[in-house]
Order: structure tokens, then sequence, then C-alpha cells
């Protein structure tokens, strides 16, 4: 797994975890990453069980189970903290922060209490798997300050994050409640990774700017010592989607989708039910689409895939009303006896089953108002025929669309702008589809997900050593520790 040496005893950590049934839906782009590195890794991966348990655990409970050459342990959360810790901070201010919509944080200072109460949990639950030689991998905005409480229980292993969502810019941050102590607690880990640059920009813009501190060539240096900020753009396992792809004809939903098409052509959407999708604006497109191009009403539809999540939040519960009831209006105008625009489909489908719906469609829209990466728009492309592939319209706000730069790129917020690229990708003739598709697909080979893992793992082995150089210099006096640490780092100290 790790070009230098795998560390023995890798930890992984995340909210929730994947079980590895190839006939269940994921329930989100981390959980999808996260499965083959586990799988393949012998790493032991721990979150939580979607259940809770009322009362004081001294010992948290854990399922542990066998997931190829990894593990999974899972753990029922705290019943008093859980609504304030996932519903409340994580998902309804992180998550709207970090997506660049501060209008809709919603929180209470209970929620934050909470929050930080299940990352001391999981902190104290993650001592069990500690061993000679472990290096922990934390994921995601719901354990921000994870490697902050594993430091207060003497943890000095390597630790990392990695942010699967975006970062927004310093006045986004800043409207997050308690920013500067949890961003502040953020730096006890040693390495922090990002999708994209402007991620890993906007992070250490906030750092310099409100907390004042010093970073030298993407290392801040704070009271927790040097944090190494780096961008690990993820990928996607191609040649498992390639195959999924290849295999799905016979699969009965894939099947019913062929033959109801009659020659007509399919869009594809594939999203989970999230304000960050753009599904409005999307909708709204095809709406345009089909109102000033009536030559597409009967010759292109839309299937679109929108499963439902964190249906408590109130957000989400709004955001579901909106959705069907533009679906219901738009297919009311446009629709024919025997002709429905929009399919619309609230449920999850296995990644088995969503290669062959990718594959069935000539055109994929993805076009999300702001996405870590939308590992979605990797898998469609993927999954394309490759004598025939289809064209994938982008929104320039996803972090694919870094990588994936000849897709047709749009902006979500210009609907006129975004009708005319569904236009333009159904009538794009084969060599263009092809010549597009070839320069995508050779990206996706040549950066999978298991490399991304490897090279995130590889940089915290290096963490390792670089404490380990520096460990020694602890036992000196405080005066000739500062001195040589800033003769090392060539840097002032703070
Ligand atoms: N997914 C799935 N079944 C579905 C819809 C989505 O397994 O019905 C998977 C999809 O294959 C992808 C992930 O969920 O791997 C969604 O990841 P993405 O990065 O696009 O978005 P996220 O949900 O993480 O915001």
């Amino acid at each position: 797994m790790n070009r230098r040496g795998r560390p023995v005893n890798l930890v992984v950590v995340s909210n929730r975890v994947a079980r590895g049934k190839p006939n269940e839906p994921m329930t989100g782009g981390l959980a999808a990453a996260l499965l083959p590195v586990v799988e393949h890794s012998g790493a032991i991966w721990v979150g939580s069980s979607g259940r809770v348990r009322d009362g004081h655990q001294k010992e948290p409970f854990a399922e542990i189970e066998a997931l190829g050459s990894g593990a999974i342990a899972t753990l029922d959360l705290p019943a008093a903290h859980y609504g304030g810790y996932y519903e409340g901070f994580a998902n309804s201010a992180l998550w709207p922060a970090l997506h660049s919509r501060s209008d809709l944080i919603r929180v209470s200072r209970e929620d934050y209490v909470s929050y930080r109460e299940v990352n001391a949990f999981m902190a104290r639950a993650l001592m069990r798997f500690r061993k000679p030689r472990t290096a922990f991998w934390v994921q995601d905005y719901h354990f921000l300050a994870l490697g902050a409480e594993l430091r207060d229980l003497g943890v000095d292993d390597p630790i990392g994050f990695f942010l699967h969502t975006p970062w927004p810019v310093a006045a986004v941050t800043q409207g997050v409640p308690n920013h500067r102590e949890l961003i502040t607690a953020m730096l006890a880990y040693d390495l922090i990774g990002f999708q994209t640059e402007e991620d890993r920009q906007n992070f250490l813009g906030y750092v310099a700017g409100e907390l004042g501190l010093v970073i030298d060539d993407g290392v801040v240096l704070s009271q927790h010592g040097r944090t190494r900020c780096e961008v690990f753009p993820i990928g996607i396992d191609a040649e498992k989607f390639a195959q999924y792809a290849a295999k799905s004809a016979s699969h009965p939903d894939v099947s019913r989708l062929r033959r109801s098409l009659n020659g007509e052509r399919l869009a594809i959407g594939v999203d989970r039910l999230d304000y960050s999708k753009g599904l409005v604006n999307r909708i709204s497109a095809f709406d345009r689409l089909w109102t000033e191009q009536p030559q597409f009403l009967r010759s292109i539809s839309l299937l679109q895939i929108a499963n439902p999540s964190r249906g408590a939040i109130e957000a989400y519960g709004n955001l579901q009303n909106e959705v069907a009831r533009l679906v219901t209006d738009v297919n009311g105008r446009h629709g024919e006896v025997d002709w429905t625009p929009i399919r619309y489909l609230n449920k999850g489908f296995s990644q088995a089953v969503l290669a062959g719906l990718y594959r069935t469609a000539q055109i994929g829209v993805v076009t999300p108002l702001h996405d870590g990466m939308n590992l979605v728009a990797k898998e469609y492309v993927a999954a394309q025929n490759p004598a025939d592939p289809g064209v994938l319209v982008l929104s320039k706000f996803a972090g694919a669309a870094n990588e994936l730069d000849t897709a047709l790129l749009v902006n979500p917020h210009d609907i006129d702008a975004m009708a005319r690229a569904i236009a333009i990708a159904a009538a794009m003739p084969l060599t263009e589809r092809k010549m597009r598709w070839d320069a995508m697909m050779k990206k996706l080979r040549g950066h999978t997900i298991q490399q991304w893992s490897a090279d995130f793992v590889a940089e915290l082995e290096k963490c390792r050593i670089e404490k380990a150089a520096v460990a020694p210099l602890a036992a000196q006096p405080p005066q000739a520790l500062r001195w040589l640490k800033s003769a090392i780092s060539g840097v002032r100290l703070i």
C-alpha cells in the first residue's frame, strides 16, 4: 500500500463505514472510496454503527468483522450527544459552511459541546486499536477535533486527516461557531489533505489571517507543532467500474431501462438529495431546453436518481419538497400520455447497477453548486463504452473539474448555459466524444483510489520520520529548542 513501507497498523476513522456488500448502495463518496482501500490494505476501519447507546460507556462497545485483508469496527455513539453532533454541528453548521452556504447554518452552543464530546468519545475508543507503530487516518468534517483529543490521551503516533468536502474562503469559515478553537484543534494533525489546491489555499489563508500563524512551504507551525497541508485529489477504481458496466446489461434494472427508451437519448443524474448538488438548477436547465428547443421533446429524457439523506434536518426536508414539486411541474407541462420527461427516483442502487445505468445514458449531468470531488462524475466516465462513449456535462465547481477538464464544463448557476451544454452533448459527433473521453479516462487510470491512499499514507509515514528526528530536541532546554527548531525550518517561530 505504501511505496516506502506500510505502517504496521493503519487505523482509518470515519463517521460511517461501508459494509462491502456488492448489492447495496453506498452511503456516499467517502464510504465508496475507502472500501477498496481497507479491503486491500489490511487497515482497521473504525466508525459509527448507526446506533446509539444510553449512559456513560467506560469501554466503548465495538463490533469487529473482517473486510478483505482488513477489518471494520463499529461503535454505538452516545445517545445524549448524537443528535447535537450529527444533525447539529456536523451537518447544520460544518456541512453548510464547507459548501459556502452560511445562510443554512442552524446550531446551538449545545451542538458544539456534543460534537466535541463525540470526538472525545471516538478518541477513547480508538485507544483499543493502538499498537506499536500505529498511524491514524481520520476522514472528514465529523472529526475535525479528533486529532487533538488523541493527543490529549498521550498519542504521539502520526495522525492524518483528509477532508472530502471543499474548504471555503476565510469569511465563510468565520461564520462557523467556535471556529478559532476548532481550527486550532485541527492543527494537532500532522498531515491535512485537501481535494484541491483552492481548498488548501483557503485553509492556509484562514490560518495565517485569522490565527496569525506562520506557514512555511505548506507547513503550519502552531502550539501543536508542525502540520503539513497538501492536496490529494481522490480517485476511483476505474477498472472496476468499467468491468461492472460491461457486465451490467443483463441486470433487470438496466435491461428494463434500455428497453423502455425506444431509441430516445437518455441523460442521467445520480446524487444524494443535498442542496450542494444543484438539483433545482439542473432540472430548470432541462425545463429550459424543452421549452426553448422543442425538438428535444421526446428525443431526450432525464433519469434523476436522488437518494434521500439527512432527512431529519429541515433544509433537507425543504429541498426534498422543492425538487419533488419542480419535477411534477416540469413533467406536467412537457409530458405526453406515452412520454415522461424526468424519471425521478428517491432510492439508491448498488454500484454494479449504477455502472450499467451510467453506460446506458448518452449524457452524464453532474452539476453541483459546490462539491469536494464528486465521484459520480468519475464513475460515469469509467463506465462508458469505449467504442461509443457518452458526454459528461460537469460543473466547474466540482473538484473533479480540475482533472476532467475535457468534459463540457458549465456554471451551474447559468441555466441557459447548462441547457445549451445539454443540447451540445446530445449532438456531439463520435470522434469528439471519443477524444474527450480518452483524455479523461487516461487521467482516471493514471490516478486510482489505491494510489490516492498510498500517497496519503506515505506522506503520513514521513511525518513519523520527521517527528523522530525532532524528538531528541525536546529534551533540550526551551531556549535551545526554539533556536534549533527555527534553524531546522528556516523560519521564525511564533
Ligand atoms: N452511490 C451509490 N448508489 C446510489 C447513489 C450513489 O452507491 O444510488 C455512490 C456513488 O457510486 C458514489 C457515491 O455514492 O461513489 C457518491 O459520491 P459523491 O462523491 O458523488 O457524492 P457524496 O454523496 O459523497 O456527496
